[in-house]
């Protein structure tokens, strides 16, 4: 896959049916990968394609001008899909190099579970069903279904759902929903009361970076609402009161454009456990609408129409 997209990459660049590639290059850092955003068709060679490619690179597509060739897994290639619906991207300016998607590897977890640093790692190897870990010259092996990101294992479309060069084989989705929501399950076992602790607690250590908003594909306000100050809507100050609300305001924003793709959890320096929220309310929203962000360019956006036979009679 990675030689075919270096290969389309260049040409498209060549070819003139580009201005841009955003795809991913090696990272500074052992076991990761950085976006990569060039014009130049010589770096088509630096993109690589490995178990590491995290970032969803469609947050981009925003800030990009010109026509743009972008690689995209199966997640990313829905959150651009969900941009189109918002006309926030033309599809015609994109081109799409669809990654079938195996999933990625999550730090964390691997770390855990050797119980070492990723810099005291020999290497982190994907095959098949199993992440092989060397380490201190031994040879270690987990299933994937400890090793991917929690996402990942409840990912029901691993193959991009829109696309203009499929750059593998199509992959089939085995979402592993119950593993995937044990913490969510873990917070639906609560009490109300315990629930409310919880979250206090969680948002009581939130210090209000907005990375976990702008690394969001689908948080696309030039202006968000907690920088407004006519009327002022939370104060700047990290409260967890002001916390909480920015919260919930940013999940229904992104309810019907969220596609799971888990990296507001991935950046939150401090392991806040926001995927909680947004599955949730991805799971409300399919519940309540019959409804999944980014699965077709063509369908109105789900907050954005009305119908007659809307349940809410305000709407009517
Ligand atoms: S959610 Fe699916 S498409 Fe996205 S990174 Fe995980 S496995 Fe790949
Ligand atoms: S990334 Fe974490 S710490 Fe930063 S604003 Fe979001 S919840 Fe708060
Ligand atoms: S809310 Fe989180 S999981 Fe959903 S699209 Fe945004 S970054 Fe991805």
């Amino acid at each position: 896959m990675e030689q075919r997209l270096r290969h389309e990459a260049k040409a498209l660049l060549e070819q003139g049916k580009v201005d841009w590639i955003i795809g991913f290059e090696p990272g500074s850092l052992k076991f990761t990968t950085t976006p990569l955003i060039t014009n130049d068709k010589n770096d088509a060679d630096r993109l690589v394609i490995n178990p590491f490619i995290v970032n969803n690179l469609a947050n981009f597509l925003t800030e990009v001008k010109g026509r743009v060739g972008i690689v995209a897994k199966g997640c990313d290639s829905r959150s651009i899909v969900s941009l189109i619906q918002d006309n926030k991207v033309l599809r015609e300016s994109v081109v799409i190099l669809g990654v079938p998607c195996l999933g990625i590897i999550d730090l964390s977890k691997i770390e855990r579970l050797v119980t070492k640093d990723r810099n005291e790692l020999d290497d982190i190897i994907r095959e098949g069903d199993k992440v092989v870990i060397r380490v201190d010259g031994e040879k270690k092996e987990f299933p994937t279904t400890q090793a991917l990101f929690d996402n990942c294992l409840a990912c029901e479309f691993p193959t991009p759902q829109e696309y203009d060069i499929l750059l593998g084989e199509p992959k089939p989705a085995a979402p592993n929903l119950a593993q995937s929501r044990e913490n969510i399950e873990k917070l639906e076992g609560m009490s109300p009361g315990e629930r409310w602790d919880f979250w206090k607690n969680e948002l009581n250590r939130c210090i209000r970076c907005y990375a976990c908003r702008n690394v969001c594909p689908a948080c696309f306000c030039q202006r968000c609402f907690v920088e407004e100050t006519e009327p002022q809507w939370v104060l700047p100050v990290p409260r967890w009161q002001d916390n909480l609300i920015f919260q919930i305001v940013r999940n229904i924003h992104v309810a019907g454009r969220c596609t799971d793709c888990g990296e507001c959890q991935r950046v939150c320096p401090v392991n806040i456990p926001l995927r909680s929220l947004a599955r949730e309310m991805y799971d409300l929203v399919d519940e309540l609408f019959h409804f999944k962000a980014g699965m077709d360019k063509d369908a109105r956006s789900l907050m954005t129409h009305y119908e007659e036979k809307e349940a809410e009679e305000f709407f009517r």
